[in-house]
Parts: C-alpha cells; structure tokens; sequence
C-alpha cells in the first residue's frame, strides 16, 4: 500500500495516510484546517452523552444545526462520506465518522 506524508510547514506535524482518494480527501481538509492560520474555524464535537435539542446522532449518521444559519442538516457516513456542507448557506461542514456507540466523532466546523 503506498503511504502519503505530509509535513505542514510551520508545524512539527506530520501526517501520514495511506492513499485512497478517500483519504486523500480527508488529508485536503486536515491541510487546509492546519493551514487556515488566523483565520481559525471554530469547531462543536457532539457529546454522545449529552446531545442538545437539536442535534441527533444514530449510528453513523448525525444531525447537526448550522451556526451560520440555523439550518438542521443530517451527515451519514456513508451516503455523504462523512462530510457534507450546510445545505442552506454552504458556510458550515459536518462530519461524522464512526457511530456513537462505538468510538466514533461527529462535530461541525465553521
Ligand atoms: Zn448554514
């Protein structure tokens, strides 16, 4: 399997994936989290715990509310690879990658 490293400039990290365009999506969103500098995102995890009223999560897929926007959107896994923008404004992404019983994570970044 041929492997993927990467080392952000300014940064003692390094990233290794292996290659799949799969992952190397996720490597592009990563990079450019690690290089977004000031321009900070800001991001809410989902406590499977201790969801809010309007936030869900049921196995893979969870539903999130757009801080931008106040849209209600759902992200599955694997119908949108676990990655899907707010469908309302664009301005907010979510992700879910696991269930929420088994260690997985759910949160949105805008
Ligand atoms: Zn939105």
């Amino acid at each position: 399997m041929e492997i993927i490293v990467v080392k952000i400039m300014n940064s003692s990290k390094t990233i290794a994936f292996a290659q799949t365009s799969f992952m190397i999506q996720k490597l592009m969103q990563i990079v450019k989290m690690a290089t977004a500098g000031d321009q900070s995102m800001q991001t809410r995890h989902l406590d499977p715990d201790k969801l809010e009223s309007y936030e869900d999560w049921e196995g893979n897929n969870a539903a999130f509310m757009c801080p931008m926007c106040g849209k209600i959107f759902i992200v599955s896994q694997i119908i949108h690879r676990e990655t899907r923008k707010c469908p309302n404004c664009n301005r907010s992404t979510a992700y879910c990658t696991g269930g929420r019983l088994t260690g997985g994570k759910a949160y949105i970044e805008w």
